[in-house]
């Protein structure tokens, strides 16, 4: 579990240490301007300040929006638009989404919140947590895990997957709706917007299968699982290993063997290693070590958006056009 953590925090020495402040800070600043409580206070102190109260910023009528994490946060912001204020809780790029420790600042936002939006199948349980201790009756809650019907041990990347990320858009989009009928026709124009602007993605992923179908890829973690199922890449990856990474425990030893043997060739070759870059364990650095020895691309990919300020599907997008790069190399020879 800790083992995680602890490469985090020595890893990368002092640049390492001067890039995490930087993200820390500015996660705080993102923090500030989207913390209802907060926002309360910067406006009525600006409204005793002028008798002009800017109305560009926050109205109290937006709808309070938290989302566990800032893929399915990112999505409900370009859903809601201007109607709605969303907190993301779990944004660093630098830590470990599955080993996640909420603190007093979350609850409050959960607590308060009018919608509140978390993955489940276990990958936010503090969340889960939290929102069933307060009860707000005022307040919806979308399970994303049970939407999908899915449950606790099943894989819980679902925003991997084109599919999942549309139903899951499609509830935010009638929950939106139901929460605050009124702006109705506001939404409808966003979603239309939304399911716009998704289009590049899913393009690409239909492009990749064509490409590649049945290509054989491996990956650290079971972050790659229903991507590779979209496009139709053949993840050979030991099932055991990539859950354990997951799950915070040792992969069983025979797993560890079969997964090198991968890379060495036997059992047929792997054309590129899809790396969690936020699930790191001397395992993972080991087999990323073996892949870059037997030259063997390596696609990075994280958990959370990367970088935190730019949108889901633009994230999605680049580590797609990441994966068909390193698809084509390996096809041209390099
Ligand atoms: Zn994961």
């Amino acid at each position: 579990m800790s083992s995680r953590k602890k490469i985090a925090a020595t890893g990368g020495g002092i640049a390492a240490a001067i890039i995490i402040a930087v993200v820390a800070l500015s996660g705080a600043n993102v923090f500030v301007h989207n913390n209802p409580t907060q926002i309360q206070n910067i406006t009525s102190s600006s409204a005793a300040q002028s008798n002009t109260v800017s109305t560009s910023q926050v109205s109290t009528s937006k709808l309070q929006i938290v989302a566990a994490e800032n893929f399915w946060g990112s999505l409900i912001s370009q859903l809601g638009g201007t109607h709605v204020q969303v907190l993301s809780i779990v944004t660093d790029p630098n830590a470990d989404p599955h080993e996640y420790e909420s603190n007093t600042a979350d609850a409050q936002a959960l607590t308060n919140a009018n919608y509140v939006i978390v993955n489940g199948a276990g990958y936010d349980d503090w969340a889960i947590k939290i929102i069933g201790a307060s009860n707000n009756p005022n307040q919806k809650v979308l399970n994303v895990a049970k939407l999908l019907g899915k449950k606790e041990g099943d894989n819980p990347h679902f925003w991997y997957s084109p599919v999942y990320v549309n139903q899951t858009v499609a509830q935010m989009y009638s929950d939106l709706v139901s929460i605050d009928p009124n702006n109705a026709a506001y939404y409808k124009q966003q979603y239309v917007n939304l399911n716009a602007s998704l289009g590049q993605y899913n393009a690409r992923i239909d492009e990749i299968k064509q490409q590649f179908a049945g290509t054989r890829v491996a990956a650290t973690e079971s972050i790659f699982v229903y991507l590779a199922n979209a496009t139709g890449l053949d993840l050979i990856s030991p099932p055991e290993f990539i859950d354990a990474v997951a799950e915070g425990n040792d992969p069983p030893a025979q797993s560890v063997v079969q997964f090198q043997q991968q890379l060495q060739g036997q059992g047929g070759n792997v054309t590129v290693l899809v790396y969690n870059e936020q699930t790191v364990t001397p395992l993972t650095q080991n087999i990323k070590a073996l892949a870059a020895q037997k030259g063997i691309p390596i696609v990075g990919v994280t958990e959370t958006i990367q970088p935190s300020d730019v949108s889901f599907q633009d994230w999605m997008n680049s580590e797609l056009i990441s994966l068909q790069n390193a698809l084509n190399a390996k096809a041209l020879g390099q």
